[in-house]
């Protein structure tokens, strides 16, 4: 059986990416989720094993010491980190998995599977990029100050993407993102299993 193949987002708080990455899943329900490990507690809404799952940090630590994360990161005092054996299951089952993560875990996975598919979210501008963090209303001071410091180190990521996409206006970059996936679903050696099966080739 073919591999499936490895679709990751990243892209600096602000750039709407878990708004795309929710609309991607929603329109591409035949594309599995990569729920990560973090240690951070969840927010209102997100749901233990949906959105990720949620364990202590001495939990993440022994996870980590017995090379079960295949990439993991510690931002804004949490750790997160992406199942290595979630990802092979999915991934060798011939299913397209899905990933948000930041660039480190972005390069990380790079290593691990160069021929996948990485795209990197793009706020329009700074300014714009500053307004849709104040207007979330959730954040405090000093925590959007803390975002808006790691904006340049994750834009600085964007060049070893394969693939870029501005978020202006939300509905064209779930297209673009959309775009992005149908086009490498599109390539021959991954058409090449079903035209043996049809054509006999
Ligand atoms: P949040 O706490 O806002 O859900 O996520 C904070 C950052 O961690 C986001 O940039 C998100 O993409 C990233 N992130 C979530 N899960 C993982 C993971 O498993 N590995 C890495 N490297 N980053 C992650």
């Amino acid at each position: 059986m073919a591999q499936g193949q490895v679709f990751v987002l990243s892209g600096p708080p602000g750039s709407g990416k878990s708004t795309v990455g929710a609309r991607v899943r929603q329109a591409c329900q035949d594309l599995a989720f990569s729920v990560s490990y973090t240690t951070r507690g969840p927010r209102p809404g997100e749901a233990d094993g949906v959105d990720y799952h949620f364990i202590g940090r001495q939990q993440f630590l022994n996870k980590l010491a017995q090379g079960e994360m295949v990439e993991h990161v510690e931002v804004y005092g949490n750790l997160y980190g992406t199942s290595r054996q979630a990802i092979a299951q999915t991934v060798e089952g011939g299913r397209d998995l899905f990933l948000d993560i930041e660039v480190k875990g972005g390069a990380a996975l790079k290593q691990a599977f160069p021929q996948g598919v990485f795209i990197f979210l793009v706020p329009p501008s700074p300014q714009e990029l500053e307004r849709r963090l104040r207007g979330r209303g959730t954040e405090s001071e000093d925590k959007i100050k803390e975002r808006l410091a790691r904006v340049a180190f994750e834009l600085a990521a964007a060049r070893d993407y394969t693939h870029l996409v501005v978020n202006d206006v939300l509905d064209l970059a779930v297209a673009d993102v959309l775009a992005i996936i149908h086009g490498d679903r599109l390539r021959a050696h991954r058409r090449f299993p079903e035209l043996r099966r049809i054509w006999g080739v």
